[in-house]
């Protein structure tokens, strides 16, 4: 069975009923605002997008890997630190960036005023670590962008409806950007990144990967659900779901990036596969005689990511990310299930809305990781992709495998979905 079953995204309530032309939210991740100097670099980015007659939002990262380091920090203090209180620490990478940004940019001459994710108006469920965007309040944001401000606003949290600090989950500040976005009706959403945009398989393992000019939310959204870090899955959910126009680019070039939109005819033309994506490391349980129902009405209570579902009675196997294995085993341990789990397998996936109309590319997945000697553990499809669990020895390999089958490198696929 393929769950390609996205959550519902809130409804989002712009400010004002007028849309406010000109406004852009301009996002950069961890390592766009690595260092002092990358900072300023991008203060300079924001100021001359307000010159050229934007309002302007941007939404930051923490400081290269600041989120990693106080994750860990919280585990030298403690074992399974309170959820509360490791979204208060971990939500500060995220002040600290955008405090020295606005300093930044007063010292280049122009107004501007960092919040964190409460004071921006950003409201969330109350599920810490991987809390969900109920509301946009951005009230206070318009005020100063209508005082001439360039707005700073702590990407990965907000607060809850029970007024604690959440964080959205890891790469969540994608997410803040287009809720924001979304809430201010603005003309784009730019996620400015440490690749040049969206490419056809991780830029980092496949050397002859290549850029994607545009790319539809659908296939986005199972490109993200699927492994490509690039984008948040529920940043893309919340793109499609409210027709913000993603723009996902690089911080240290002028290049134009990968437009995540609508689909269109073009798209459709192109080649038949967009990407191949992987993830390393899941956790696949395989649980005997229980109800369907009640596993995963236990697992949605502890907030679990649930990813693949396959059942065969009396079987169930599914799949969670792996840092969901104590509230995962917690779970099952109530229901006094019996299972296994193992942690030894990571994912292929070949993703491609042309798949919908021509047959063949699941023939061709199985002979190239037939010859590849790699057996396939679990498959799932959807219309427009197909997910091998494989051995995690094995990802990297078959990932560039597929990527030739299906001739992704080739200047000949690239012209196709020019
Ligand atoms: P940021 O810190 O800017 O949010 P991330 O590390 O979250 O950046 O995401 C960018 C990374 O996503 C890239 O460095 C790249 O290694 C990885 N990535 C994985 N799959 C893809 C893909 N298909 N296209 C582009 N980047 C990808
Ligand atoms: N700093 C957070 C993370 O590393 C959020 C983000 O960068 O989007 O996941
Ligand atoms: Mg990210």
């Amino acid at each position: 069975m393929a769950l390609s079953e996205y959550e519902g995204v809130p409804a989002v309530e712009p400010d004002s009923a007028e849309s406010r032309l000109g406004t852009v939210v301009m996002k950069f991740g961890g390592s766009s605002v690595a260092d002092p100097e990358k900072l300023k670099a991008v203060a300079r980015r924001l100021v001359a997008a307000q010159r050229s007659g934007n309002r302007v939002v941007g939404v930051l990262s923490a400081m290269g890997d600041t989120t990693d380091e106080l994750l860990a920090l919280a585990l030298r203090v403690s074992a399974r630190p309170k959820p509360r209180e490791l979204d208060m620490l971990i939500s500060v990478g995220e002040r600290v960036s955008c405090a020295l940004a606005a300093m930044a940019i007063t010292d280049l001459g122009h107004e501007a005023i960092s919040l964190t994710g409460s004071q921006a108006g950003i409201v969330t469920d109350t599920v810490h670590g991987k809390a969900k965007i109920v509301d946009v309040r951005a009230r206070r944001i318009n005020e100063a962008l209508d005082a001439g401000s360039i707005v700073l606003v702590a990407g990965f949290q907000g607060v809850s409806t029970s007024y604690d600090v959440t964080t959205l989950g890891r790469g969540g500040s994608d997410t803040t950007a287009v809720a924001l976005a979304a809430a201010l009706r603005a003309d784009s959403c730019e996620i400015y990144t440490d690749v040049e945009g969206v490419f056809t398989a991780d830029p980092r393992f496949v050397a002859g990967a290549r850029k994607l000019h545009a790319v539809s939310y659908d296939e986005m959204l199972e490109m993200a659900a699927s492994g490509a870090k690039v984008l948040q899955l529920r940043s893309v959910e919340f793109a499609r779901n409210h027709g913000v126009r993603l723009h996902v680019r690089s911080t240290f070039t002028d290049a134009e990036g990968t437009w995540i939109t609508e689909e269109d005819e073009r798209m459709l033309e192109k080649a038949l596969i967009s990407g191949v994506t992987h993830t390393l490391e899941e956790t696949v349980y395989r649980v005997e005689g229980a109800s369907a129902a009640s596993l995963f009405g236990a697992l949605a209570e502890a907030s679990v990511n649930v990813d693949t579902i396959v059942q065969t009675t009396p079987e169930i196997v599914f799949s969670a990310p792996v840092e969901d294995r104590d509230e995962v085993m917690d779970a099952l341990g109530r229901l006094g299930l019996h299972y296994t789990a193992r942690d030894d397998l990571g994912k292929v996936s070949v993703v491609g809305a042309g798949m919908k109309s021509h047959p063949g590319v699941a023939a061709r997945t199985f002979a190239t990781l037939d010859r590849l000697g790699v057996r396939p553990q679990v498959v799932t499809t959807s219309p427009i992709k197909i997910s091998c669990h494989v051995a995690t020895e094995d990802v990297e390999r078959a990932v560039q495998a597929l990527h030739e089958t299906f001739e992704l490198d080739s200047a000949e696929a690239e012209r196709q979905r020019g």
